[in-house]
């Protein structure tokens, strides 16, 4: 069971991997307190390894169709890229294309893809090995993404780049850029598809977007890394380490779990463990959460 429906919309989640991450829950989660952690755990017994003492995360991209489109939301780690500073994301071979298939979606059927941020877990796919080439895993697709993501991460643009991220840039991102794949986003509100929205969400990275849903009366929030782990809805001030403007990610994250409680809009997050989707409310001075399984195969 891996598929939600938004109105008439199927959304699929398409695994890459789930298990623990490489930090403990302090040096991921910048605030964390154990005491708060735990007496929440119950809610989300799931996102957490008490023998390893690690937060549990997924990777996964989030298939829809949309008036007749094929979308595929963020692309993952990638198989076979070189990230030695980042073991869960190195030279992996996973069975991603194989879930993608199964989803009834061949490479080829892939019309969009939105990637909400240029951070490695969430290109990787963009591109594939070819006779010791990166090229566009998605031969049909445009690859859209926000101009203030370009200016951060590509090493033409961004000065003083670190080198780990011009390498993701230069194996993920130039290759479909190249292909005249790349559709670059001004900053701004864009319609992707019918219903389907890209606004800005900046605080995790500088043009980092999310994607809103509407489709008969039913909506859904597609918000990327605004949020890693389902703790952050009850504690919305307790920013990842990754997280470049930590006070504009802190507005940014009330802001969408927001929308979700006033709009009674389904998180699609892109990193929460099983049941992996969740119907939000106010609680106290944060949110609450419901979990959301999936309703079809
Ligand atoms: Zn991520």
């Amino acid at each position: 069971m891996n598929t939600w429906r938004v109105g008439s919309v199927r959304v699929t989640r398409i695994e890459e991997q789930l298990g623990v991450g490489g930090f403990s829950p302090e040096n991921f989660l910048l605030g964390f307190d154990r005491e708060v952690f735990r007496k929440l755990l119950p809610v989300f017994p799931n996102h957490y390894s008490a023998e390893k003492d690690r937060l549990v995360s997924s990777m996964h991209s989030w298939l829809l169709r949309v008036g007749g489109k094929r979308i595929l939301i963020d692309a993952c780690c990638g198989n076979h890229k070189e990230r030695p500073w980042m073991p869960r994301f190195h030279q992996l071979n996973t069975r991603f294309m194989e879930n993608l298939r199964d989803a009834g979606a061949a490479p080829e059927d892939i019309d969009i893809v939105m990637c909400t941020h240029l951070h490695s877990d969430h290109v990787g796919w963009n591109t594939r090995l070819e006779n010791g080439r990166w090229v566009p895993t998605f031969p049909n697709a445009r690859y859209v993404y926000s101009d203030k993501e370009d200016a951060a991460f590509n090493p033409a643009r961004a000065a003083g780049l670190d080198p780990n991220r011009a390498i993701v840039y230069n194996d993920s991102v130039l290759p479909v850029v190249q292909a005249g794949q790349a559709q670059v986003l001004s900053d701004g509100i864009h319609e992707l598809a019918a219903g389907l929205v890209v606004e800005p969400s900046p605080g995790h990275t500088p043009g980092h977007v999310a994607l809103k849903l509407e489709d008969g009366g039913q909506r859904g929030l597609f918000c990327g890394d605004a949020l890693h782990h389902a703790v952050q809805v009850f504690r919305p001030d307790w920013n990842s380490a990754f997280c470049m403007d930590p006070d504009q990610a802190r507005i940014t994250r009330r802001s969408l779990l927001s929308h979700c409680a006033d709009q009674n809009a389904l998180l699609f997050p892109a990193h929460f463990a099983a049941p992996y989707v969740a119907a939000i409310h106010r609680e106290g001075e944060g949110f609450g959460l419901r979990f959301v399984p999936a309703t079809a195969p």
